[in-house]
This record gives structure tokens, sequence and C-alpha cells, in this order.
């Protein structure tokens, strides 16, 4: 096949679209394409860590991030069994690492809408939806999509490499045959939105990422700006039971899980509702031939720490970088097999290892067991050796930091 000069991406999500924009903006050309018209406003990530923050001030995001955000000093953990905060987390004390010492609350749709803008200024970028990738073939000199344009036809599409941004379900994944271990949480987690101001002291006094224990009602309490910019809760609610998916997805199953876990607020009223399946899966390899894995398509695990968007995103860049000096010449394809040995391990150890961590801690229901948790995580909180640490860890700078030391 006579092979263009780009790089393809599948998937328009933060990954694929700040990936994009990365390739364009370092003169590589690229291709994104996404099955849906328009990047939807469904209630996913909503936490930007510092790391993130930190590779997205170089591609001058951050600040509009920032105007339609909300800066997030500090996080807790509550125990609502025993009614006790039972550890306050303050970026601060990371203030010697990191230029950006907290966490955006951002809306995912707000920064995928931030790097289109930046990207489709850009002549080397090119963004074609809806267009739906039905199909690959790669050899030694690049990649072939088959995509299926809005008229219903299958256009064939070709580059030097492609890079799979499609999501949990990536259908780039499943055609090279790329195993993808893990598992499935018994329970399925609900997101409720409500403009419910949790902040107010008579609710609550929360900050704006809580992580509230308890042995069968535990949940996650986060707020994010809004489109007007007034403030929106999500509350974050596991579905333990056998309810059809229909009835956790009513307002009344809402309203009750809210009131058994939220007791001490008064009902009020819920303007968005979800129902999210919550896996923990990491692909068993991020690169075969041309093609690199990145993001959702390369792992997935649940929300509690907010880690999927920010380690797709490091993913992205990390490749991104890598294509670029294959671009120049200052490197070749030995740097997509390093790509895979940074990131995958990486996953594993950091995202897999510490969302499946949160989830325990929040849920644990061996009652001595969970209080000797919850101190010891007041403990960590309360020490400003073990806090550096852990906040190096759950702002995921340490995965960063490792993973660029991997050969
Ligand atoms: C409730 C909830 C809360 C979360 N909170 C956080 C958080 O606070 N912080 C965090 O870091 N992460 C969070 N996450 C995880 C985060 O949402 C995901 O990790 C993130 O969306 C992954 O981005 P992605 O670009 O890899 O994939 P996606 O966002 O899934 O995007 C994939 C894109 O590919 C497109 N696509 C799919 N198939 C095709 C195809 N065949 N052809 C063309 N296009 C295709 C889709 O239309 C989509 O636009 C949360 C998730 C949930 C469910």
């Amino acid at each position: 096949m006579q092979m263009k000069e780009q790089v393809l991406i599948a998937g328009a999500g933060p990954v694929g679209m700040i990936t994009g924009y990365y390739l364009a903006k370092h003169g590589v050309p690229v291709t994104v394409f996404d099955s849906l018209p328009e990047t939807t406003t469904d209630h996913r990530a909503s936490t930007v860590h510092p790391s993130t923050l930190e590779m997205l001030s170089e591609l001058d995001m951050t600040d509009e991030m920032a105007a339609k955000g909300l800066i997030s000093a500090v996080f807790q953990y509550r125990d609502r069994y025993d009614d006790r905060i039972v550890a306050e987390f303050d970026y601060g004390i990371i203030s010697d690492e990191t230029e950006f010492p907290y966490a955006l609350q951002v809306e995912q749709h707000k920064v995928i809408n931030i790097a289109r803008e930046h990207a489709e200024k850009l002549s080397t970028f090119e963004l074609k939806r809806p267009f739906e990738v039905v199909g690959l073939n790669q050899n030694e000199n690049g990649v072939e999509l088959s995509v299926q344009n809005p008229g219903g036809y299958i256009e064939i599409h070709n580059g030097r490499y492609l890079i799979a941004c499609d999501g949990g379900r990536s259908i780039i994944r499943k055609n090279l045959n790329i195993d993808f271990p893990g598992f499935t949480w018994g329970e399925r987690f609900v997101i409720a939105t409500t403009k419910f101001d949790f902040g107010a002291p008579e609710a609550g006094n929360h900050r704006y990422r809580n992580y509230v224990a308890h042995p069968d009602q535990w949940c996650a309490l986060i707020k994010v700006a809004g489109d007007d910019m007034k403030g929106l809760w999500r509350i974050l609610l596991p579905a333990s039971g056998k309810e059809s998916d229909e009835y956790v997805k009513s307002i009344e199953w809402v309203q009750d899980k809210f009131s058994e876990c939220l007791p001490y607020a008064p009902p009020y009223e819920i303007i968005h509702r979800n129902l999210y399946n919550v896996h923990q899966r990491v692909a068993e390899t991020f690169h075969v031939g041309r093609t690199v894995l990145a993001g959702d398509s390369a792992h997935v695990n649940n929300p509690l720490g907010g880690m999927g968007m920010n380690g797709g995103i490091h993913d992205g860049l990390n490749i991104a970088e890598k294509l670029v000096r294959i671009w120049r010449k200052e490197g070749d394809d030995t740097l997509l097999a390093k790509y895979d040995r940074q990131r995958r391990t990486m996953a594993k150890k950091y995202v897999q290892a510490q969302s499946i961590q949160n989830k325990e801690i929040l849920q644990e229901n061996d009652m001595k067991a969970r209080r000797q948790k919850l101190d010891a995580l007041g403990a960590i909180a309360d020490d400003e050796n073990t806090c550096h640490e852990y906040l190096l860890k759950s702002s995921l700078i340490a995965m960063v930091r490792e993973a660029n030391s991997v050969q």
C-alpha cells in the first residue's frame, strides 16, 4: 500500500483528542476519527491530577481548564459509620515537587473541547466525525483503517502508525486479538448529579472531593463547576443488589439510596443519573506492529481516585512524544516497545493497585479491619513525610517519574 505520511487515531475522547493535538502541534500530521457526531457531556471524569496538569500546561491548556473548573487543594476521607473525618490530604505538602499543588475539578467534555479548539487551529490536524472505525490491516510500512463514513460507505484511510484511543470496548484491541485480563466488580456504580450544596455547613461542609466509607453505604461526593459555573455535586453510589438496570436508574432508587447514604441531607432534585459496570483490566500488550493502545482501550479501572482519564492522557502523551522523535528521525520503531514497557507495568502498579485499594478501604465491612485501615489512612495524612509520599502516588507524579526511568 502507498502510505500517507500521517498518524491515525481512533477515538476523540480525552486521550485521542489530546494526543492528536500534541502530535499536530509538534508537526506530525494526524487524522482523528470518532464514531459520534460530537463530544458527549455524560458525567465521567472530573478530577485532573497535578501530574496531568504539568503535561497539559505544556500544551497551553491549563489556564482555560482552570477558568472552566474548580481548584481542589484538599480532599477528604470520611467514615459515616463512626461519623468522623478520617483524613484530609492537602496538596500544599507537595508544592516542592510540582507547580500545580492541587487537582482541578473540570469535566471531561470541557477538557476534550479545549484540546479540540487548540488542535483545529493547526493545519496538521484533521478530525473526522461521525466516522466509525470498523477494521484494520497493517504491515511493516503502515496501517490501513476501514472507516464507515456518515453516508454508510466504507472508506480506507492509511498512515504510518495507529493509536487506538477508542475506549474500553476498543474494536482495535479486539481486532488484534489482544487479551484484556482482569475482572468486573459485582456491583454497578450509579452516578447521580444534584445542585444541592454539600459544601454548606449544614450539609456536611464537604470539600470538592470526598470519599465516604461505610460497610454497605459507601459513596463519593465530587463537586464540579457545571456549564453555568454555579456548581454541581456528583454522587457516586454502589448498586450492590440484584435489581434490574432499569430500576437502579429510576429516580425512586436514587432517592432511596441518597436517603440511606446521605441521611443528613433533605430530599433534593436530581438532575442527571447514569449507571456503569466497572472493570479492572489491563491489556496484555499495548503494542502490536505499528499500532499502540492508549487510555481505556489499554486499561480500565474503577473511578475512585480519578485515575482512568489521567493515566490515559499520560499514555497518549508518552507515545506521542516518541512518535515525534521517530518523525524527526531521532528514534526508530523500537520506541513503540519502550512505550509498552513504560506504560503497561505502571498501569498495573499504580492505577490498578490504587483504585482497587481505594474501593476496598471504603467498603470494608469487617469492623475491626475497617477501623484499622481508616486509622492508618489518618496516620498517613497526619505525618508530613508519609503524606508527601502518598500524594506523589495518588496524584500519579510517582508513576510518571518511574515510567520515564524504564528503558
Ligand atoms: C463515573 C465515572 C467517573 C470518572 N471519573 C474520573 C476522574 O475523575 N478522573 C479520571 O482520570 N478518570 C475518571 N473516569 C474514567 C474516564 O472517564 C476514562 O478513563 C476516560 O474517558 C478514558 O478516555 P479515552 O479517551 O481513553 O476513552 P473514551 O473517553 O471512552 O473515548 C473513546 C472515544 O472513542 C470513540 N470510539 C469508540 N469506538 C470507536 C470506533 N469504532 N470508531 C471511532 N470512534 C470510536 C468514542 O465515541 C469516544 O469518543 C471516570 C469514569 C466514570 C465512568
